[in-house]
């Protein structure tokens, strides 16, 4: 088993975490450089009673740092082929669904129709390295797409810099790369075979993405796998790790949350609504210029009281299926079930009623 860097390891805060009181809350709040000390008092039991607080202040942060803004992209599915055997997902070799990976027309298709809902950024995904879907597959769909769009991230799996470096030449300006776990034994137990099994490797590709010259990164924690209060300890020291040695860099937070998926994985941390807003807020008041970032895994309702409050950054009308934009309602089952199903005139039209203004482009391909 991988062991985790002794940087990220949450255990000399998690205590703080169940002790904290009101006065370490209270402090926590109007902490002018929160600490993670504060990122622990935010996450304690006694902070529960101070959400409207802790909203109120992420507001006045998010609004502060970002505007009345929404940043939109969308995520495009390249494949379902994968070599992975995590527990928790629904492209996981052992599941028994049809693979597919897109042909290059079939690529243009779903570009065109993603353009044709005013998408500017996208984020490019498939699983692990197999035959059908390798590096050079990857690399030549970021040309295409960068062809087309603006800005094109990628989620797939880890890389060497070298990777990194020839993706970025092709267009791709970021990753989003989640950790899943940071606890080194759910790791080990819920990443059952494949490349991604190397808690080492996985944990250092931020750091290697960024030394490539890519110049975002978006990291998270699937939310459910591991005690959610270790696992948010950890995440901030990975936050803070990354602002150190790339300080330059672009890092952006994300929230996903376990959902149901065609293997029947059940949560063995379930995070409910309160406690996710909570750790939103806390991110956001310990973090006021990180972009955090909020999927449609989430119920409408739920993203609509999150959008400019924690949030500033969200995915709009997304499919987690293979072909899924053309295709319109999916045969097949995504990689997870996604809660958020409104279109994006739908979802603009929520987010103006909320006096925000959605951006789908603050990024032109001149720059790259
Ligand atoms: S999470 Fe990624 S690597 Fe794991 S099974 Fe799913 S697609 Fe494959």
């Amino acid at each position: 088993m991988s062991s985790r860097p002794a940087w990220l390891d949450p255990r000399p805060y998690a205590a703080l975490a169940g002790s904290a009181g009101t006065r370490e809350v209270t402090a926590a709040l109007t902490a002018a450089q929160p600490t993670i000390t504060d990122f622990a008092a935010l996450l304690s039991p006694a902070a529960a009673s101070h959400l409207e607080a802790m909203a109120q202040r992420a507001r006045e942060l998010t609004r502060g740092h970002f505007g009345n803004t929404i940043q939109l992209y969308a995520p495009l599915y390249l494949s379902n082929y994968c070599t992975g055997g995590c527990s928790y997902c629904g492209f996981s070799s052992d599941r028994h669904q049809p693979r597919h990976k897109l042909t290059v027309e079939q690529l243009a298709t779903e570009m065109k129709a993603l353009r044709a809902m005013h998408i500017e950024e996208i984020l490019l995904l498939t699983g692990e390295r197999t035959p059908e879907a390798d590096f050079d597959y990857l690399n030549r769909c970021v040309a295409d797409a960068a062809a087309v769009f603006p800005k094109v991230t990628v989620e797939a799996f880890g890389m060497r810099v070298e990777e990194y470096s020839a993706l970025e030449a092709s267009g791709c300006t970021g990753i989003t790369l989640y950790q899943e776990t940071y606890d080194p034994t759910v790791y080990e137990q819920c990443h059952r075979w494949g490349e991604k099994r190397d808690f080492a490797f996985r944990i250092a590709a931020p750091d290697r993405a960024f030394e490539s010259g890519l110049r975002s990164v978006g990291i998270g924690a699937l939310l459910g796998l591991a005690d959610p209060v270790s696992e948010c300890l950890a995440l901030y020291q990975h936050v803070r790790h990354l602002q150190r040695r790339h300080w330059k860099g672009g890092i952006t937070v994300s929230f996903p949350r376990l959902r149901p998926e065609a293997g029947g994985f059940r949560s063995p941390h379930p995070v409910d609504e309160p406690f996710l807003a909570r750790i939103i807020f806390a991110f956001r008041i310990c973090f006021a210029d990180v972009p955090l970032v909020l999927s449609t895994r989430e119920s409408a309702g739920f993203r609509d009281g999150m959008a400019g409050i924690g949030i500033n950054k969200m995915s709009v009308a997304s499919r987690t299926t293979v072909g899924g934009y053309e295709a319109g309602e999916a045969a097949d089952k995504g990689q997870f079930e996604i809660d958020d199903n409104r279109d994006v005139t739908t979802f603009c039209s929520m987010l103006r009623a909320h006096h925000l203004e959605p951006v789908f482009k603050n990024w032109d391909a001149v720059f790259r």
